[in-house]
């Protein structure tokens, strides 16, 4: 299964997710993703390769020993990892296929900010009306 970039100058490929993708709410992929949180899941590095644009990522240590790679054209962050843990967390909305899972938790709700609403929330396949 490949993901890519918002530009598509850098793709890489998986060969399974490892570990149930959830969305993670805290601060520091708030701001990364400006999102109210960031959906992940965990690849083992055997199962994750850089396919192209590998000369294009750039990295932000956000955490000590925490890198968050992101693509210096467009900006879209892409995966995260720390050297000594074997999985990548890479970041699902870059998947370019639909990887048959569903999202299992949210995670560091703690950090949830008050305008944040996910749920209920009328919502249409395109614009709102009479926009
Ligand atoms: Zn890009
Ligand atoms: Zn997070």
């Amino acid at each position: 299964m490949k993901g890519s970039c918002l530009c598509g100058a850098v793709v890489y490929e998986i060969d399974s997710i490892d570990r149930p993708i959830g969305h993670c709410h805290c601060q520091t992929c708030r701001k990364a993703h400006s999102a109210a949180f960031a959906t992940t899941a965990g690849v083992l590095r055997e199962h994750f390769r850089w396919l192209q644009g590998q000369d294009r990522l750039s990295s932000y240590e956000s955490s000590p020993g925490k890198k968050r790679h992101f693509c210096s054209v467009c900006g879209s962050q892409l995966v995260a990892e720390r050297e000594a843990q074997p999985f990548m967390i890479v970041r699902v909305a870059t998947l370019d296929e639909d990887p048959g899972m569903l999202p299992v938790q949210h995670i560091w709700t703690s950090h949830d900010v008050p305008w944040l609403a996910y749920d209920d929330l009328p919502a249409y396949p395109e614009w709102q009306p009479g926009r």
